[in-house]
């Protein structure tokens, strides 16, 4: 089969342990659609993650955007026809890297909350890195622009997401006990109410999957892989 397909262009390197999930999936899901030796077009820039966190954690967010927008021009350059931010929280500044280019962005919380409104659910809880749990630039795109609920570990359990993210799983660690905590976290979620958990970090499913837990999990890297896909076949 001869179908023509779009470059895919990641920002990756936050952190790269998620990067190479994107790249396996990407290229299982474009097998999947077309068979036999054809595999994913990506263009990847991937940037030196301890330079983001660095900015990240002093609140210079405007650094941050510099050296996005700057990796995103190399992609747009490389030929990518659209592009994924592949990490939930640098999409805080995603409004000025998207202003930096002229290919779209494919928004991964755009993406996670269609399938959301596919499945009919109205309140979700949300785990991620406190920057995403606790600002606004992720809430509030999921209930202005879908009317989905979102609702948040309280601080304690906030603090434990966060630092399992930064301190292992960004490192490549995957231990028990934080599992432990996470599912603990999760329960908590459904018992205030959320009818699902969105993984909004692009390394949980490293730690947490669906065989964990009876509360459906959304993982924001597979779905935002699988949008991607689509998108890289559609005409
Ligand atoms: N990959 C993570 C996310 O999806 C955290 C790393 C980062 O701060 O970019 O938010």
């Amino acid at each position: 089969m001869n179908r023509k397909q779009k470059t895919i262009g990641l920002l990756g390197g936050m952190s790269w342990e998620s990067t190479a999930t994107y790249y396996r999936e990407l290229n299982e899901g474009i097998k999947a659609k077309l068979g036999g030796l054809h595999s994913a077009k990506i263009c990847l820039v991937s940037v030196d993650f301890a330079e983001i966190e660095r900015l990240q954690h002093i609140e210079d967010w405007n650094g941050t955007a510099v050296i996005l927008s700057e990796a995103a021009m190399a992609i747009e350059k490389g030929g990518a026809d659209f592009l994924l931010i592949c990490t939930n929280t640098m999409h805080k500044v995603a409004p000025q890297i998207e202003a930096s280019i002229s290919i779209p962005i494919l928004h991964i919380a755009d993406a996670t909350a269609q399938k959301l409104r596919e499945a009919g659910i109205e309140k979700v809880g949300l785990l991620g890195t406190r920057f995403t749990m606790e600002q606004d630039f992720y809430k509030g795109r999921l209930t202005e622009k879908y009317g989905i609920d979102v609702i948040v570990p309280e601080e304690s359990e906030r603090e434990d997401v966060h630092s399992v993210i930064y301190n292992e799983l960004c490192l490549g660690i995957i231990n028990e006990n934080s599992r432990e905590r996470y599912l603990k976290i999760i329960a908590q979620l459904t018992a205030n109410g959320a009818e699902a958990v969105i993984l909004g970090c692009t390394e949980i499913a490293l730690l947490v999957q669906q065989n964990h837990t009876a509360t459906p999990l959304y993982d924001t890297t597979a779905i935002h892989a699988e949008q991607a896909v689509l998108k890289a076949l559609s005409s």
